[in-house]
């Protein structure tokens, strides 16, 4: 498997800057079923020699936590089968995964450890067996007893251009939703739901507990900074997140996956993706996590020449991978396939000073001048002097750029850089 990295990505002509809703030919997604073994990314400890606790040969069942280093962090086996590798897998921004490869052996056998306590749900239990579930839900943010979360906020929407998942499990699993919001009241202390929808579409979501709202259909007013000022009117400070200020943005389908957890005591392990071929016709898909993209798009007859980008996420804000082997991830709500012919390629020239960045900014930043330090490594300086922090990750600078500068992702790589010398800083 090669490494994938972070490239920009903004060539497929001029998407229109506007959230795409659900097709009306879609009605449900197609399923899809590896074709081989399925491989889990499990972020290493920052320890060189972490050793993992799992054995290649090891025996899993689908909806098993598989902890490889004795961390609080886990992967979900998707399948039941045995462990067929372990190897090292280098992430974008200097991350380094264990990739865990499991060969299916056999069909419908589940894990029934959550089957043993579902019916009285808590944190802990949810910690335990949900936080790598489809969706990502981020459950950590729910246990910090100095930031405690008093709004929970069901994306509805989607974050990126093309992409229409999270919209799709809106519509269509209210009562997972539902059951999902009630477990995280009862086991979170949270006070207040709110249901982000687009603003088109407010109307039909009364059986969901909580307040909906509607968000803008333009890319990138559904980003959470821009949610939490556009229709909370609470700014998130340079450096701050949006749970310092007592709120927890989760996707749709987290919520779904929570609730159908611990209704049926079944950990879910399908990811729902959009899939963006070639021919830009979009469908979407039910694959499980872990299922390698290659296999996806053999379902769409889609063939990957010299040049063609495959890309996870949307067009703005999304990653190149370079393999087919990469596997659907907990998070992944979509999937781009480019034509050489469409897929522009970042370029080495420099900034021209053209302003064009600045003036898209959503979060007023004086791009021109930071992307100056952050050529040149000087991350504490663009955090300093230029506001790094401030970034809401929209892609749009890069997207602007004439110089085809990848912006973005040199803000990406400055932040993790920077949250990466505080940690090892940390005694
Ligand atoms: S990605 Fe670029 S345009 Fe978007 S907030 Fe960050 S600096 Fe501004
Ligand atoms: S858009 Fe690109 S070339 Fe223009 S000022 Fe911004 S970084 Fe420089």
């Amino acid at each position: 498997m090669t490494m994938m990295r972070s490239k920009s990505f903004f060539g497929m002509g001029q998407p229109g800057l506007e959230y795409t809703p659900v097709p009306a030919g879609i009605h449900r997604p197609e399923p899809i079923q590896p074709a081989g073994p399925v491989t889990l990314l499990h972020l290493r400890p920052p320890e060189e020699k972490a050793i993992p606790a799992l054995k290649i040969g090891a025996a899993v069942k689908a909806g098993q936590r598989l902890s490889l280093y004795g961390t609080s962090d886990y992967v979900t086996a998707p399948v039941t089968g045995a462990i067929s590798a372990l190897a090292p897998f280098p992430g974008s921004f200097g991350r380094s995964y264990t990739a865990v490869t499991i060969a299916p052996a056999q069909v419908g056998v589940h894990d029934d450890a959550l089957l043993q306590v579902h019916q009285t749900p808590s944190l802990a239990v949810a910690l335990d067996f949900l936080d790598a579930t489809p969706g990502l839900p981020g459950l950590q943010r729910l246990a910090d007893a100095e930031r405690p979360i008093k709004t929970l906020v069901v994306c509805g929407v989607d974050q990126d251009l093309l992409v229409f998942t999270q919209q799709y499990v809106l519509g269509a699993r209210g009562h997972d939703i539902q059951a999902g919001i009630r477990v995280l009241q009862q086991i979170a202390g949270i006070q207040e739901v709110i249901i982000l929808t687009r603003k088109e579409a407010v109307q039909g979501y009364g059986h969901i507990i909580g307040r909906v709202m509607g968000v803008d259909h333009r890319y990138p007013s559904a980003l959470p900074p821009l949610v939490m000022a556009g229709l909370f009117g609470k700014v998130v400070p340079a450096g701050r997140t949006c749970e310092d200020l007592g709120f927890c943005f989760m996707s749709a389908e987290a919520v779904a996956s929570i609730g159908s957890a611990f209704s049926t005591g079944v950990v879910p392990v399908n990811k729902l993706l959009t899939v963006i071929p070639k021919n830009g016709v979009p469908r979407l898909v039910e694959a499980p996590i872990g299922t390698p993209v290659g296999d996806v798009l053999k379902r769409f007859t889609v063939t990957i020449s010299a040049g063609d980008r495959i890309v996870t996420g949307g067009p703005m804000r999304g990653t190149a991978v370079f393999s087919l082997d990469y596997p659907v991830q907990a998070d992944t709500d979509a999937l781009l396939v480019l034509d050489s012919t469409a897929a522009a390629n970042v370029s080495d020239y420099p900034c021209i000073n053209c302003g064009e960045c600045v003036r898209v900014c959503p979060a007023r930043m004086q791009i021109n001048l930071l992307v100056r330090y952050l050529e040149a490594g000087k991350y504490e300086d663009a955090e300093e002097s230029y506001d790094l922090n401030s970034c809401v990750e929209c892609g749009l600078c890069s997207f602007v750029c004439i110089s085809k500068i990848p912006i973005l992702q040199y803000i990406m790589l400055a932040k993790h850089e920077l949250a990466r010398m505080r940690s090892t800083e940390t005694p």
